[in-house]
């Protein structure tokens, strides 16, 4: 059986013999492929992080699948080839290791999820529909066009293929979606729920504000058309009583803000169960210098041009009296506001004490 080289023993190999130290049939993951085709370009052996790494220029690896305006290949034999070309399998490859990744993580369960990469004006690669996301192979993705036809790939593509589309048409920065149900983050869609900023200064940084998108059934075109809106300006979207897609400059990026998704709306519900709701918040000036960091680091904020006093503006967050809605108010459609009722018990409890004096 062929030995199977992962990233961390790349690293080893390629710090301590370079290149030429990894055998010819060996099978190599697909971040292992990359950080050896780096080091096969710069022709060097120093691999920061390996054990006898020489100083040299730091490895930042691009997973950014970058194609020529105008380049698209038409023919079905064309789009065949593409398909199966080198790069394209190995992006495909990419989405299989990220599918795992979203299934080990519990963000989805069943056929839940899926996962696309821009791949030309008019081509998506996607994952099929009915298939659990730990357990897909390459072969498995399909080859869309960006109104859902299908072009390449033995599976059937998801239907969810064009909310991902919706956002691709909308946002040219938003070259690969990742979609999942993760627990936290679609518990606070399903209660309609905006997280709150200015909480964690890497959430502010490399995610941005969460958006939240009305409820529309799941592969419809009025969901692609309502979360590609909210996509636009927010790289993570949760969509009402559904889940989340996230949006990167590669599938690796997108994956990374469904991980920053969830855990920020966790930390929020842990946080929002102490002190009886009362979060402390960083400062505007503060979140502003955040979104500075955020701008310098080539991703964009709407937000950029608000004023101070508006970037911690979290009125609308307040978990402990969402907690306490009365169900007849709640069964009435009323908006969560404070528990009137409650409120007059305990006046009327604090009279009859003070009355007994
Ligand atoms: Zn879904």
């Amino acid at each position: 059986m062929k030995k199977l080289i992962t990233a961390n023993e790349m690293k080893t190999i390629l710090a301590k013999q370079g290149p030429s130290g990894v055998p010819a049939d060996a099978q190599l993951t697909p971040i292992a492929r990359d950080l050896l085709k780096d080091a096969q370009r710069k022709g060097g052996t120093a691999i920061k992080g390996g054990a006898s790494a020489k100083a040299s220029e730091p490895v930042v690896p691009d997973y950014e699948y970058k194609w020529t305006p105008g380049s698209d290949p038409q023919s079905p034999a064309d789009l065949q080839a593409f398909y199966h070309s080198k790069e394209i399998t190995t992006l495909r490859e990419r989405m299989a290791d990220i599918g795992q990744r979203i299934w080990n993580k519990d963000y989805v369960d069943g056929n839940g999820g899926n996962l696309t990469i821009r791949v030309g004006d008019n081509l998506v690669l996607c994952t099929p529909t009915l298939i659990s996301k730990g357990f897909m192979s390459a072969e498995d993705m399909c080859m869309v066009d960006m109104n859902g036809t299908q072009l390449a790939g033995t599976r059937k593509r998801t239907s969810e293929v064009m909310t991902h589309i919706g956002i691709m048409k909308r946002q040219p920065k938003a070259k690969a979606c990742c979609h999942a149900h993760p627990p936290h983050a679609t518990a606070f869609a399903v209660a309609s729920v905006v997280p709150p900023t200015c909480m964690i200064p890497e959430a502010e940084v490399f995610l941005g504000q969460i958006g939240m998108a009305p409820y529309q059934t799941p592969g419809s075109p009025e969901n692609a058309d309502t979360v590609g809106e909210i996509g636009v300006n927010h790289q993570s979207v949760l969509m009402e009583n559904h889940g989340v897609i996230t949006w990167g400059k590669d599938i690796e990026d997108a994956y990374w803000k469904m991980e920053n998704t969830d855990a920020y709306c966790k930390t929020v519900w842990i946080a929002s169960q102490l002190k009886g709701g009362q979060l402390k918040t960083i400062s505007g000036p503060q979140a502003k210098e955040l979104i500075g960091i955020r701008k310098a680091l080539g991703m964009d904020d709407y937000r950029e041009n608000w004023k101070e006093c508006e970037l911690c503006d979290n009125s609308d967050f307040r978990p402990g009296v969402i907690c306490g809605v009365p169900p007849v108010a709640a069964a009435n459609g009323e908006q969560p506001e404070y528990d009137d009722s409650a409120e007059a018990l305990v006046q009327q409890i604090t009279n009859e004490v003070m009355k007994a004096f």
